[in-house]
């Protein structure tokens, strides 16, 4: 066995009470000042249940964990939120449980159906009525077995795909439901569609003969044209693509964005369904379309999207591996989705069937340092092997180059992640090693650096089920049960999902700065080491800052605005941590006094024990608690103040953005439900605001409003609401009202969005809106890119 720490399995559990991590004085000292990025960030999550299925860990690029299990998929919501003084990642579960129903699959008139069942399972041939009975997708219910129960695969779409902008959750239970889930509201999660049903029903009114797909067998009672039909829709795994924008003309004449997702869907037969979904998701009729596709491998195992951008040109295909080991990319021709390019014909990448399974599939995008240009990394877990596959177009076509990667796992891979942004390649293998593969181009091909990931203690030696990667590899996550307890295996396991660093807050700090995404929230976890470095350090790095500032002014976009707001906020929350702890101190302290003892208690410690500081320096240390609390106090205040800046000034510049929609979109004197002459004066009263470009805006609308002033009023009392403030709006009566952070119109109604963080809201969007206002209402908190939902 290839374990890290051969006797880690054997003695984890009795190692643990002496260097358990979870004590305040632990995690006080810098976690990272030890050798490597790898640390152990707390808490563990319990899982209720036993993982079940493949793959059972994802990470969405909405930082969301989801792990399959027998009655749920659970749902871990990893939020980085600068409010939260606590040093441990702040995780937020929620749950999608499992439908009560069976699913059953539609084969044909429900009579004709159990005429041929019967038939079936009374065949005096025991080859055909055992193996019909032992069926568990033709007999889903029926016989001696319990129902199948529990999820075989969930997967995260893109961002962007519900009307919140963020990712919905396609799962896959192991009796053949496939179903998409979308959270309206945060931590609420509820079903849109019923893909299984739906592919059923098409399937039925086609008479099971849909162009595309396999072509039928015979009538209904022919035991082949049952299985066939059972297993034509029957998932075996499914995966998302990317979001696809087009451009659509409409009836003025005006092009109009829409974006577009495929789901891909591979059935046990070997079909592969592709649903076409129109974005934001939001029920059944944004299905756009479905096509069958035939992909002609035998015993399907799994399937990925190769999406490849060469010179401008996007090319998609879908790879299918399977289970008696070849691996292949169909084309896929969508004519509805314009711009986007397939293959000719099928490229086989792994042709021998020599029965080791495709488990898993990715495809990574990745520049070619020698030939300059973008090529595609196909990797595929292949019992204890990784297969790799390097795509390149040149001049002279496609070029493929193929080998294997041995020696990594003694046992098969179970578990492999990657993401998009980095090149690096995890796997992990049930005996719990973990290995870290990275690309190193040559001249001629690729070859891969291999490293083993050092597990910490307490994750180390445990029995593994699937690893997940963090969206820009900031952490990993690890489902796992509990491994050997001195050499005997445990009564019962529990299940657990646990966290590690892969970078330091040194090298976060530095992606962030050189960030090309620009966005705060698709950051979040390389956001969150840095908020912890933070908030132990109880200051912003000074290089980091440094770097930041210059990046304001030069930079002109408001990513390193909010950057600095984000940090600054951590920062006012560290020390309010430490402000606490000396009012703590000095309270502490004067009931203290006449205690008198030979030590000295340290300054920072969080729990002075109870009885120790000597009577004759009490009245030093009392004054120096006393200047260092009013040094806090004041640097506190500066640190609101910097706040507020950074706060109006991230106002200031959406409301320029606003303003300069309404310029573009308004003809004539017109009352929309932007507060357009508040939001013109509240810039033009702000004296410390000098923005020549503003100005002239504010001049070009007013003379487009003809004096025209258009105010907000009161809801309860009819009073004008005033423009005074970006964030509120109060009448003369003393009604408060919030102010929407996209359009600034006050929200006078009971139900509004809020940001993830919390620190705004918006209203909804209405059916009255205007196109550009339903546009302005899609965006992301101003002051902190999170979605509001
Ligand atoms: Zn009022
Ligand atoms: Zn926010």
């Amino acid at each position: 066995m290839a374990a890290p720490h051969p006797d880690g399995a054997a003695n984890g559990r009795d190692s643990d009470p002496g260097s358990e991590p979870g004590t305040a004085h632990d995690r006080d000292t810098d976690p990272w000042s030890g050798a490597g990025p790898i640390v152990k960030r707390e808490p563990a999550v319990k899982l209720l249940n036993p993982v079940s299925g493949l793959e059972p860990l994802a990470w969405s690029e909405d930082h969301r964990v989801s792990a399959a299990s027998s009655s749920s998929v659970a749902v871990m919501e990893v939020l980085c939120d600068p409010r939260s003084g606590a040093q441990d990642l702040l995780v937020q579960r929620s749950s999608i449980p499992l439908p009560d129903r069976v699913c059953v699959l539609k084969v044909g008139p429900e009579k004709e159906v159990q005429q041929a069942k019967d038939k079936l399972a009374s065949s005096k041939d025991p080859a055909i009525s055992q193996a019909f009975m032992l069926d568990r997708v033709m007999n889903p219910n029926v016989g001696n077995l319990a129902p199948l129960r529990g999820m075989k695969y969930a997967c995260w779409s893109p961002l962007g795909c519900d009307s919140n902008g963020r990712s919905l959750l396609a799962s896959l239970t192991l009796d053949g439901r496939l179903t998409l889930h979308g959270s309206p509201r945060s931590l609420h999660w509820s079903p849109l569609v019923d893909l299984t049903d739906m592919y059923g029903r098409m399937l039925e009114e086609k008479d099971y003969s849909l162009p595309g797909a396999e072509a039928p067998l015979g009538p209904l009672d022919d035991p082949a044209e049952l299985r066939r039909r059972y297993r034509m829709q029957s998932p075996v795994r499914m995966e998302w693509s990317g979001v696809c924008t087009t451009q659509e003309v409409q009836t003025n004449n005006e092009c109009k964005d829409v974006g577009t997702v495929l789901l891909a869907v591979l059935m046990e037969n070997g079909d592969v369904v592709i649903w076409h979904f129109q974005l934001p998701f939001v029920d059944r009729d944004s299905v756009v379309s479905c096509n069958t596709i035939r992909s002609g491998v035998s015993a399907p195992s799994v399937l990925a999207w190769w999406e490849y951008e060469h010179s401008g040109r996007k090319m998609s295909g879908l790879i299918v591996g399977s289970s008696v080991g070849p691996v292949k990319i169909l084309p896929v021709n969508l004519r509805a989705i314009k711009g986007y390019f397939t293959l000719r014909q099928p490229v086989v990448l792994w042709q021998e069937t020599d029965q080791i399974p495709v488990h898993n599939i990715k495809c990574i995008s990745l520049f070619h340092p020698h030939q300059k240009c973008n090529c595609s990394l196909v990797v595929a877990a292949r019992g204890p092997y990784v297969f790799w596959c390097l795509l390149l177009i040149t001049k002279a076509g496609l070029n493929v180059h193929n080998s294997h990667v041995t020696g990594l796992h003694s046992t098969p891979i179970i578990s492999m992640a990657t993401n998009r942004y980095a090149g690096s390649i995890f796997t992990c293998s049930l005996d719990g090693s973990v290995k870290k593969l990275k690309p190193i181009f040559t001249e001629a091909a690729i070859t891969f650096k291999q490293e083993l990931v050092a597990l910490p203690e307490g994750v180390a030696g445990r029995r593994m089920h699937g690893i997940a990667l963090s969206p820009n590899g900031a952490y990993l996550a690890l489902v796992s049960a509990d491994g050997l307890v001195n050499g005997q295996h445990p009564v019962s396991r529990n299940y657990q999902v646990q966290f590690i660093t892969l970078k330091t807050p040194e090298e976060a700090a530095a992606e962030l700065l050189s960030s090309t995404i620009q966005n705060l929230f698709q950051q979040a976890d390389l956001l969150d080491l840095v908020r912890l470095k933070v908030l132990q350090d109880k200051r912003i790095p000074p290089h980091l800052l440094e770097k930041l500032d210059d990046k304001l002014h030069t930079c002109g976009t408001p990513y390193p605005w909010r950057l600095k707001l984000f940090l600054y906020r951590v920062l006012y929350q560290s020390r309010q941590k430490a402000s606490a702890e000396a009012q703590w101190w000095l309270s502490h302290e004067d009931t203290k006094v006449f205690i008198a003892d030979e030590e000295t208690g340290e300054e920072d410690s969080e729990e002075p024990s109870t009885a120790e500081d000597p009577t004759t320096t009490t009245t030093a240390t009392e004054n120096s608690n006393e200047a260092e609390g009013g040094a806090i106090e004041e640097q506190t205040s500066e640190i609101i103040a910097w706040i507020e800046e950074m706060e109006s000034h991230l106002a200031r510049e959406h409301m320029k953005r606003v303003l300069g929609e309404v310029y573009l979109h308004t003809w004539i004197t017109e009352n929309t439900s932007i507060p357009t002459r508040g939001v013109c004066d509240f810039l033009s009263s702000d004296t410390t605001y000098n923005d020549r470009t503003a100005k002239v805006l504010i001049g070009h609308i007013f003379k487009k409003m003809n004096k025209q002033t258009f105010p907000e009023y009161c809801s309860l009392c009819k009073e004008v609401l005033p423009f005074t403030d970006h964030k509120q709006a109060v009448c003369s009566n003393g009604h408060i009202w919030l102010r929407c952070v996209l359009t600034y119109q006050a929200c006078q109604s009971l139900k509004y969005r809020r940001c993830l963080l919390r620190d705004s809201i918006a209203r909804y969007a209405v059916p009255e809106d205007p196109d550009w206002i339903k546009k302005i209402l899609q965006g992301p908190c101003t002051f902190c890119d999170f979605p509001l939902c």
